[in-house]
């Protein structure tokens, strides 16, 4: 999140340094630390934060909605924005709600907690329209975009809980996540986007650290033993798996934890230990270990099988994946004889979702494990029409092609970052006939389209809400070809 944050910041101050004149009349404003001052909010940013202007000058009021107007507190001075907080809400949102979380304001991933759901999932199509709207790629006023996809109770759908582990200064364990732009840990006791069973486990393997007094990481020292608790729960199995990050490989209280922990929740069926020694605020290490049971969970999504190792990447809210990955497939609109690429494949969950509507899947990933994932997947539900390489998608999409292959389709699912100038290239220069792009970051999306929109027209953007209650916002373009 807070990644994002500062290249939204950099962004706007790009396309304002373009404004001689406005961005003299924002420097001219004098403001102090602390100043408050009355504020009439006007729009959600893209990262859930409350916008208004001041003398001018943007503000941005973490836990603002639109239309509100408060007395912001200022917290920080930056030459193109100020950031705020609420000092006193004077005029509430008709779409202002309680959140479920006490701690709601104060860690990441609960940015819109405080808003209605409606208005949540209006607000994740206006953040296309804003990234829309700032990159300006051919035609985007016509685009079509689509009401969001919500879901009908937005709680309870994460399947996976990573927590932070440390002792508080009374001597009890804390799991939780840290405070936004601090290392102030927030002790997550419950949490209501999480599935029940994620904290179900994670409450009892907190109570187990406490009883059986197993060492506990401190940061500030690079000392102690458990490090962070990951939780994974498999909705379409109900199994689970927890790891222990641990400083260090000896974990002396190792045979009682398992023990206490399988019979408290038999549905445990996975125990990993994963060694991190590093002084580091990266969570993993490189060696995992298994401690009980098998060293994998089994999910299942549209009727097909997938076995999870403790670091593979799964969508964290297996509900609605199947709603993405239907979108996916309805915009590409596949034939039994064509062939598809599916570009940043994860573990293959798309690519083996559409193989039974295709000749050949092909995908690819820059993570070993992952494709290794892929391949046992593929071989799980016994599709012998997919194919996984490791790589990156920019050199193996060119070379597939170089080497003759026929691509009639693509589906691209990139990280935050979108899609590599190369793969672009590769892409305008193949122009397969049917192509779907689904992103989770609208900024790169609409900054991709710009170069996209050479070759493709944009029939529609539909955005789905993956991650409900976060700002966080996941959509599916369908393109055709011009
Ligand atoms: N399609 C999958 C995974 C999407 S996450 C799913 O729905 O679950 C994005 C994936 O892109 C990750 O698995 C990451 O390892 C991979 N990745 C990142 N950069 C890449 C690149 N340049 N080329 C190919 N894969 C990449």
């Amino acid at each position: 999140m807070k990644t994002t944050q500062t290249n939204q910041y950099h962004s706007r101050n790009n396309s304002q340094n373009h404004r001689p004149n406005q961005r003299r009349q924002q420097q001219d404003v004098q403001v102090e630390m602390g100043q408050r001052f009355p504020l009439t909010i006007k729009r959600l940013g893209i990262n859930g934060e409350g916008i208004g202007y001041f003398k001018r000058k943007l503000v941005f009021v973490q836990g603002a909605l639109p239309n509100e107007v408060v007395v912001a507190e200022v917290t920080g001075i930056k030459p193109n924005f100020l950031t705020a907080k609420v000092h006193r809400l004077k005029t509430p949102s008709p779409d202002r709600v309680t959140p479920r979380d006490a701690y709601a304001g104060e860690v990441g991933g609960f940015e819109l907690e405080h808003l209605a759901y409606p208005a949540q999932l209006e607000f994740k199509r206006d953040v296309v329209r804003q990234s829309l709207e700032k990159y300006q790629p051919k035609g985007f006023r016509n685009y079509l975009l689509k009401p969001t996809i919500g879901m009908t109770d937005p709680y309870g759908y994460r399947n996976k809980a990573q927590f932070q582990i440390r002792r508080a200064t009374d001597g009890h364990v804390m799991a939780g996540l840290y405070q936004e732009r601090s290392h102030k840990l927030v002790d997550l006791e419950t949490c209501s986007v999480q599935m029940p069973a994620t904290m179900a486990v994670m409450r009892t393997v907190v109570n187990l650290l406490e009883e059986l007094d197993v060492s506990i990481y401190n940061e500030k020292k690079h000392s102690g033993l458990v490090r962070t608790v990951v939780v994974r729960v498999a909705a379409g199995t109900d199994e689970v798996q927890v790891v222990f990050v641990t400083n260090g490989t000896n974990f002396p209280q190792q045979a009682d934890m398992i023990d206490r922990l399988q019979t408290a929740h038999p549905e445990v069926v996975s125990i990993m230990q994963n060694v991190n020694s590093e002084r580091t605020s990266l969570i993993w290490g490189d060696d995992t270990y298994l401690l009980a049971g098998k060293p994998q969970i089994r999910e299942v999504l549209n009727d097909l099988q997938f076995n999870l190792s403790a670091r593979a990447f799964l969508q964290l809210n297996p509900y609605q994946t199947v709603t993405l990955y239907a979108e996916a497939l309805k915009a590409l609109d596949l034939s039994p004889d064509e062939n598809v690429v599916d570009a940043y494949s994860g573990v293959g969950t798309i690519g083996l979702s559409m193989a039974h509507a295709a000749k050949e899947v092909r995908g690819m990933d820059v993570i070993d494990d992952a494709v290794k994932d892929a391949r046992e997947n593929a071989a799980l539900n016994d599709i012998t029409n997919a194919t996984y390489e490791t790589g990156t998608a920019e050199t193996l999409l060119p070379k597939w092609l170089d080497e003759g292959f026929e691509l009639d389709a693509l589906v691209v699912d990139p990280p935050r970052t979108g899609l590599d100038d190369q793969l672009i290239r590769a892409i305008l220069a193949s122009k397969p006939k049917k192509f779907v792009y689904i992103s989770c970051n609208p900024s790169t999306l609409a900054r991709d389209l710009v170069k996209l929109t050479r070759q493709y027209r944009v029939d529609y953007i539909q955005s789905v809400d993956m991650m409900p209650q976060t700002a966080r916002c996941e959509a599916v373009v369908k393109f055709t070809r011009i």
